[in-house]
């Protein structure tokens, strides 16, 4: 009886020319994405930012941050917003708690330090309105 599986059937592991091609294709295209997001990464860091304060849901001032922006204190109401090389911070608050002092600064796009009591938010943002703040969309 005769119950040995056939030999015949060799698994080719050579990859073939179009192997070679595909892999090719693939990596550069991951290389080319890889370029884009570290190239748009570096933008959103070092770029222009648009800080946004507001309160109660009414923004009181829009202020850009450039690399030549000034370092400055800013003053809304009991809150001191301090700008510092581009990094930005709640200051002093009059809150109990003083998370959003705690929170600390902010430098980067989408970023944003909030006060709950006191409904006082500091939005780091992009000036380009078509930025959109995620990366990927997966439909
Ligand atoms: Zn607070």
């Amino acid at each position: 009886m005769n119950t040995s599986v056939s030999r015949k059937t060799k698994v080719c592991l050579r990859p073939s020319p179009w192997d070679i091609l595909v892999a090719a294709l693939v990596l550069a295209l991951a290389a080319a994405l890889a370029l884009f997001f570290l190239s748009r990464a570096a933008g959103s860091t070092e770029g222009d930012l648009v800080c946004t304060v507001s309160q109660n849901g009414r923004i009181l001032e829009e202020i850009t941050l450039t690399a030549g922006s000034p370092d400055q204190e800013k003053r809304y109401g009991d809150y001191v917003v301090e700008i510092n090389h581009g990094h930005i911070r709640i200051k002093s608050a009059p809150c109990v708690g003083q998370d959003c002092v705690h929170t600390g600064w902010i430098h980067r796009s989408g970023q944003s330090v909030v006060c709950l009591p006191g409904r006082f938010v500091v939005t780091l943002s992009s000036p380009a309105p078509a930025d959109p703040p995620f990366d990927i969309v997966v439909k």
